[in-house]
């Protein structure tokens, strides 16, 4: 039976002492219900195992890194033996070159590359180049797309400054009206417009790209200049090897890409084009552990996985097999529930559930039949998943929609997450 133990409890209490609110980020206590785990102990292939050695299926994939599965064998052997070499050095080492040339011939816009540890680098670097590129100041997102943590983006404001966020202007995603006033509003001074691959905003349904709404970010940072910048940190080589708007014709100057790119290790980029390696050049970015080349020598594995299995076939199969499987299950127990996204990386939320209860509740019941799955984050799917892993966590949705059924939503999410749907559907 899974569920927060006894040694789970234990290192809460001791954490509540040593680390602020007890948990940081996305771990923070409260995010999940309550019995979900907060420490964990291991890992391997699709599966990790709670501090109290509950084995569970894990659709969270350490909220990304984890693509080719935990633990994997060739791709953390590379690691090793680059580690063991050399790893942090006064410089890089050969390893750098190799993957800038690997990236830049596996994704069509690249041209060149700037290595980094944290999706939130690579897209601080994406403002500051286009800053350089354009010597202008105001940047286009869409509200509610995380683009990391950074003061520029973090998305709750505690401890920043207005202008902090100054010289921005939030669009609609997906809504060229609204594109079209951003940019209008911007005026002379537009230096990027930053998109997200697809809608994946917490809280609310996922929502693929309209192609004329990518067709016009590429037209309107055509017509002044501006640089078009997709942040590809969490969707990058899980629905294509090349950039994702690749997929509808578009191709950016700038993209930004970290999470599973090294399979869990440590390491991020901005890929960019040559109209924006100029200003590349130009800006002073670095940092300690920015040249460490074993997370290089993982990355360079992992792609080469990339390239030459099926495993975007994989993971699609698997996917629709899960999506198909729980909307048959979800409307035989009676429930409305909504799969969005790409088959690859589910969010799954429930009609009339405006405080995610039935969410927490339905979660809760499948963490306790070894199944993690997240109440309002999109998830992500792994190559180790098997169609057998598939079909347990179907059998295991099954039996929570009928206990969901039967008891109703027993568990109360925590008053704050009313806030926070609410502030997501803002
Ligand atoms: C996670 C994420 C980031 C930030 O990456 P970190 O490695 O957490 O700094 C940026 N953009 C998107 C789309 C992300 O999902």
């Amino acid at each position: 039976m899974a569920g927060a133990g006894q040694k789970d409890r234990a290192l809460r209490e001791r954490a509540a002492a040593v680390i602020p609110g007890g948990m940081f980020g996305h771990q923070a206590t409260g995010m999940l219900p309550d019995d979900y785990p907060q420490f964990f102990s291991r890992a391997k292939g699709a599966h990790l195992w709670d501090a109290d050695g509950n084995r569970l299926l894990d659709f969270m994939c350490a909220y990304g890194p984890n693509l080719m599965g935990y633990g994997h064998e060739t791709i953390d052997a590379a690691y090793i033996a680059q580690m063991q070499v050399g790893d942090t050095l006064t410089g890089p080492t050969e390893k750098i070159v190799e993957l800038a040339e690997a990236l830049t011939a596996m994704v069509t816009h690249a041209d060149w590359a700037i290595f980094c540890k944290n999706g939130t680098d690579a897209t601080t670097m994406a403002l500051v180049t286009a800053r350089a590129h354009t010597r202008r100041k105001t940047v286009i997102r869409a509200r509610g797309a995380y683009h990391g943590a950074a003061p520029w983006c973090v998305p709750r404001p505690a401890g920043t400054i207005d202008t902090d966020r100054a010289h921005q202007i939030l669009c609609d995603y997906n809504d060229i009206a609204s594109l079209e006033a951003a940019v209008a509003e911007a005026g002379d001074d537009l230096a990027a417009i930053f998109a997200a691959p697809f809608r994946h905003d917490a809280f609310i349904d996922q929502a693929a790209p309209d192609p004329a709404y990518a067709r016009r970010c590429r037209e309107l940072c055509d017509q002044t200049g501006a640089l078009l910048v997709v942040d590809e940190v969490r969707a990058g080589l899980r629905l294509t090897t090349d950039c994702s708007w690749s997929l509808i014709g578009v191709q950016p100057d700038l993209s930004s890409w970290g999470k599973c790119l090294a399979n869990g290790h440590p390491l991020s980029v901005l890929l960019g084009n040559d109209k924006s390696r100029k200003a590349a050049s130009a800006i002073y970015v670095t940092g300690s552990f920015w040249y460490q080349a074993a997370p290089m020598a993982a990355a360079l594995e992992t792609l080469k996985i990339a390239r030459e299995t099926p495993y975007l076939a994989h993971l699609d199969a698997l996917g629709t097999r899960l999506r198909e499987g729980l909307e048959a299950r979800a409307s035989a127990a009676g429930f409305g529930l909504r799969c969005t996204g790409p088959v690859q990386m589910p969010l799954f939320l429930f009609d009339d559930d405006p405080d995610l209860r039935k969410g927490f509740c339905w979660s809760s019941q499948m963490l306790a039949r070894g199944v993690y799955v997240h109440p309002w984050h999109n998830m992500f799917l792994c190559t180790a998943m098997t169609e057998a892993d598939i079909d347990m966590a179907l059998d295991a949705a099954e039996q929570s929609f009928a206990v969901l059924k039967r008891e109703g939503p027993t568990l109360e999410p925590v008053a704050k997450m009313a806030f926070l749907v609410a502030s997501g559907q803002r």
